[in-house]
């Protein structure tokens, strides 16, 4: 992390380091301009918010200065006092993303004009092995698969992937240096604008390997979600900005795994690509499902539509359900969407924690550690590349029980279901 260690209380008419310090880092989130340097919007490919303005004099804390930290902590829903206080600047020292902070952005219509996107890994961290690594960033895709048309494959690097995945740290070439552990995580480049063709580094997406990268939910103190921060990260190179909604994904402070879009992350990239045309949607009840380990049932019971399941106290199981799957319609082999699952658990005792969607015996997609609970209505869990179908589609769920009452650790499957794809 860059020295952040900014004066308490700096307020209008103050002076010195500790003000260019707090110019610097509105600077390099887009909240004020240098007179000498890119715009950290220039350099992420992306024109400047109009209302930002150019500092005046570096180390002196004028009106502008104020008004841009006073955006700061609007954007951060902090009060809007344009001093240096207490909040304004634990929320500073927050890990985060290195692009800049823009609300309107979202709409400025950046996007790919393909929905069939190639990426590739220039290289990996030592943190995870390759495989482990692999499957995070699949699973961060996902979550974008599931609610767009877009389709993720990944390539090697001679394929002209449009998405170019890197472990760096410190200075790595494109004018955005990573600043050590803490502080900045990753950052990514925004699609051009169509119909203009696409800029190499656009696409591309940095993670900063000074910090230590995880896929374990949850995450030993010190190190960071990969999957949480390729999906956010990912956000950007499909086209969208930060979110100043708290909950969402693309929210810029990094508040620990959040493997999940919010319906403002939803909104927002619906806005740049359509949803995607069904050829075929598939659905069974929930009185369809099989126990994998039936000595960890404390009971299971069928009602008209749903199975009631009691897991044993601190016990894993995984349940499944076949879906009846037309694999070719009107002589075309369709493609898999995403898979849908409808369950209430009776609380944080009972958990769905990974979902598997497999096609015959292949996995084509692992959302691993979501940890859902309570009414789900309808969660979704895309498959990143949408393969065509081959044999039939099966999901597989993962539970875990912990303690508590009976009426705790209960889980209630209503309805599992696919999209299919022409
Ligand atoms: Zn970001
Ligand atoms: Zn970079």
């Amino acid at each position: 992390m860059e020295n952040l260690d900014m004066e308490l209380g700096l307020t209008h008419g103050a002076r010195g380091p500790s003000v260019k310090k707090l110019q610097d880092y509105l600077s390099q989130y887009g909240y004020l301009k240098k007179e000498t340097e890119p715009s950290s919007l220039e350099v992420f490919g992306a024109e400047d918010f109009p209302a930002t303005e150019v500092i005046k004099a570096e180390g002196e804390f004028d009106e502008i200065t104020a008004e841009a930290l006073r955006r700061f902590q609007a954007f951060n829903h902090l009060s809007e006092t344009g001093m240096l206080d207490e909040s304004t600047i634990a929320q500073i020292r927050q890990p985060r993303c290195g692009c800049p902070d823009l609300a309107e952005f979202a709409t400025s219509g950046r996007k790919w004009a393909t929905n069939n996107l190639k990426y590739a890994f220039q290289n990996f961290t030592s943190d995870l092995s390759s495989r482990e690594i692999i499957l995070a960033i699949e699973q961060a895709f996902a979550l974008w698969a599931a609610e767009t048309p877009l389709n993720f494959r990944r390539v090697s690097m001679s394929s002209s992937p449009e998405i170019i995945i890197r472990f760096v740290t410190g200075d790595h070439g494109d004018g955005s240096p990573f600043d050590g552990p803490g502080g900045v995580l990753a950052h990514a480049f925004f699609p051009p604008t169509p119909p203009n063709p696409p800029a190499p580094i656009q696409g591309d997406t940095h993670f900063d390997d000074a910090e230590t990268w995880t896929v374990m939910v949850p995450p030993p103190g010190g190190t960071f979600d990969l999957v949480t921060v390729a999906a956010h990260e990912f956000g950007h190179a499909l086209g969208l900005g930060h979110s100043s909604v708290t909950d969402s994904l693309m929210a810029p402070f990094y508040g620990g795994p959040h493997r999940f879009l919010h319906s403002d992350d939803i909104n927002g990239i619906r806005s740049l690509y359509d949803g995607y045309q069904l050829a075929h949607a598939m659905w069974v009840h929930g009185t369809d499902i099989k126990v994998e380990i039936e000595n960890n049932v404390e009971s299971l019971q069928r009602y008209g539509f749903f199975t009631r399941i009691v897991g044993k106290p601190n016990t894993t199981n995984w349940y499944h359900f076949a879906i009846p799957t037309s694999v070719i319609v009107d002589s075309n082999r369709l493609a898999v969407g995403r898979a849908m699952l409808r369950f209430n658990t009776g609380g944080s005792q009972a958990v769905v924690r990974d979902v598997h969607i497999y096609d015959g015996s292949t996995r084509i997609a692992a959302h691993q550690s979501v940890n859902l609970s309570g009414n789900q209505p309808f969660a979704k869990f895309g498959v990143p590349h949408k393969p065509d179908v081959v044999w039939g589609i099966g999901i597989s769920i993962g539970v875990r029980t912990g303690t508590g009452t009976p009426a705790q650790r209960r889980i209630d499957f209503i309805s599992a279901g696919v999209d299919f794809l022409p």
